[in-house]
């Protein structure tokens, strides 16, 4: 079912990349898990789409707004949403996906550029909800401009010692003390002994994903712990 949702906010976030809240136009945010995507439909006059997209949810589920978190590549959907303002009416099927986050207490996550925004709302929801255990982010950007979220992961970390993040950068940056070079399997040992004993969420470019996959497979992960989702 197709609802309504009006734009209430619009941010900059990173090079070519935009935050959305959007709220309901009549009633209740439909109820979902973090870590589950829903499909944003643009509208015409008459309310009729023309055309939709799958996105994460960035937002957490106790979080009074949806939030996307969206990168403006100028195609069908995006190069529409890049001249739209706030109040603008838009649609949004009920949120969907098996990747989704039941509280798990030993979780990694891998995210490459906007496949931050679905482990922005699982750590959201693990820091509102005080959850006790191991989480850790392990996250890919080419520079520092494009860390998505980077004061929110700061500060995520800062106030909750069971979470770690952890930045690398694919591109040479100067005052950069943290990691550099593609994520493998030496930077994931340096900070988790036993990948086997964690779940995983894996969220980015599809080279990447399967890359990443094959790694956690070779340190004994099994599939059935390793959840994915992926696009460009
Ligand atoms: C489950 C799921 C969740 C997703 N979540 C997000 C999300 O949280 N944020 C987000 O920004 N996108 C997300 N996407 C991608 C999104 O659905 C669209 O594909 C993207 O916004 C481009 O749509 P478009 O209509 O503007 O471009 P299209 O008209 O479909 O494509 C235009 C051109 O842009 C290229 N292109 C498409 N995506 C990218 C990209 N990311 N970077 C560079 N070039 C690209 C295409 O190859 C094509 O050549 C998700 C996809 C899936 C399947």
């Amino acid at each position: 079912m197709v609802r309504k949702y009006k734009i209430t906010e619009i941010r900059d976030l990173g090079p070519e990349t935009r935050v959305f809240h959007l709220e309901p136009v009549e009633g209740e945010i439909p109820g979902y898990k973090a870590g589950q995507f829903l499909f944003l439909h643009l509208l015409d006059e008459k309310g009729e789409t023309i055309v939709k997209r799958p996105y994460s949810i960035a937002s957490a589920p106790h979080m009074p707004y949806i939030e996307l978190c969206i990168k403006l590549v100028k195609g069908e959907l995006t190069g529409r949403l890049e001249n739209m303002g706030k109040g603008a009416i838009v649609g949004m099927d009920d949120p969907v996906g098996p990747v989704r986050y039941n509280d798990e207490e030993k979780a990694a996550f891998i995210a490459g550029g906007t496949g931050i925004s679905l482990m922005i709302s699982i750590l959201r929801h693990i820091a509102h909800r005080q959850l006790k255990g191991e989480f850790i982010l392990f996250y890919s950007a080419r520079r520092k401009e494009n860390i998505l979220y980077r004061e929110e992961l700061e500060k995520l970390q800062k106030k909750n010692p069971a979470i770690k993040v952890v930045v690398t950068l694919t591109r040479e940056e100067e005052e950069w003390g943290g990691e550099k070079g593609r994520l493998c399997h030496e930077m994931l040992k340096r900070y988790i002994s036993e990948p086997k004993e964690f779940t995983w969420w894996l969220c980015g470019p599809m080279g990447m994903l399967k890359a990443m996959r094959e790694c956690l497979a070779s340190a004994g992960v099994e599939p059935k712990k390793i959840h994915m989702e992926g696009w460009g």
